[in-house]
């Protein structure tokens, strides 16, 4: 639009210049016109830019968590209703996969805040890294996860469970002598359609009762209350495809 514009006054100056012979010097005039147009266009050009940028920064800040760099709550809340209508319209699987970090209190308090969000930040990469792209993984609380499968059925999310504690086993920082485990909840969309409330709470439900059954485990929430509790599925046990 700017040049369009630009183009145009040009054109219509040297016109004007053109036809009016009362006008001297009409070559300085062109020039110094249309460069000090020039100028504040190609000005204005680039603070609209600058502003689109700090504003696609300022919306995307907004919906990160700093630490992480993971969806934050707020933005994870917008985000899975639509992803989980989006999945019940099309009658297509998703899941829910709920982490939470196994006595992350103790690391806290034994090495320090600082390898505490060391540690935040390594599960936030590796569940950045091990998920889809259109599947949403969010820092639900202080030491919590969630992740939305799309496209997961059960059997999904509880590979997917397994890779990151696989991952946590095989990367272990250097810098602390106790290794990191996390416990997991996992439930997956049926074909009501539950709400995210409902899913959410389901899959909370679930990690408690993998936290009661000792932690550093997977339980698959249940109707009945049974929520079933194992161990890890082995990602590199089996055809996982
Ligand atoms: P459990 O195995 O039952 O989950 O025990 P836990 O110690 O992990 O759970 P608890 O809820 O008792 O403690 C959670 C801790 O997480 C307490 C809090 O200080 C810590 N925490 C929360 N947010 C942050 C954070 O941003 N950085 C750090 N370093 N610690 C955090
Ligand atoms: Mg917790
Ligand atoms: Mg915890």
């Amino acid at each position: 639009v700017a040049a369009v514009t630009y183009a145009a006054m040009a054109v219509g100056l040297a016109v004007a210049l053109f036809l009016n012979d009362a006008i001297e010097l009409k070559i300085d005039v062109m020039v110094g016109t249309t460069s000090s147009v020039g100028l504040m266009a190609a000005l204005v050009h680039w603070l609209t830019r600058r502003e689109r940028l700090l504003r696609a920064e300022l919306a995307s800040a907004a919906d990160i968590d700093p630490l992480t760099g993971l969806l934050n709550r707020r933005s994870f809340d917008q985000l899975i209703v639509a992803r989980l209508a989006e999945a019940a319209a099309r009658r297509r699987p998703a899941a829910v996969a709920m982490f939470d970090i196994d006595h992350f209190k103790r690391l806290n308090d034994e090495h320090g805040h600082l390898a505490g969000d060391r540690a935040l930040v390594r599960i936030g990469e590796m569940l950045r890294r091990l998920s889809r792209d259109d599947d949403l993984a969010a820092r639900f609380g202080g030491e919590e996860f969630v992740v939305v499968l799309c496209g997961a059925d059960l059997y999904a999310a509880r590979t997917f469970a397994g890779r990151v504690a696989a991952a946590l086993e095989v990367e272990r920082d250097e810098t602390l002598e106790v290794a990191l485990s996390v416990s997991v909840g996992v439930t997956s969309l049926s074909e009501r359609g539950e709400p995210p409330a409902v899913l959410l709470g389901r899959a909370d439900e679930a990690l408690y009762a993998a936290k009661a059954a000792g932690r550093g485990r997977l339980a698959v929430w249940r109707p009945d209350g049974e929520h079933e509790v194992e161990r890890f599925v082995d990602p590199t046990a089996g055809d996982l495809s």
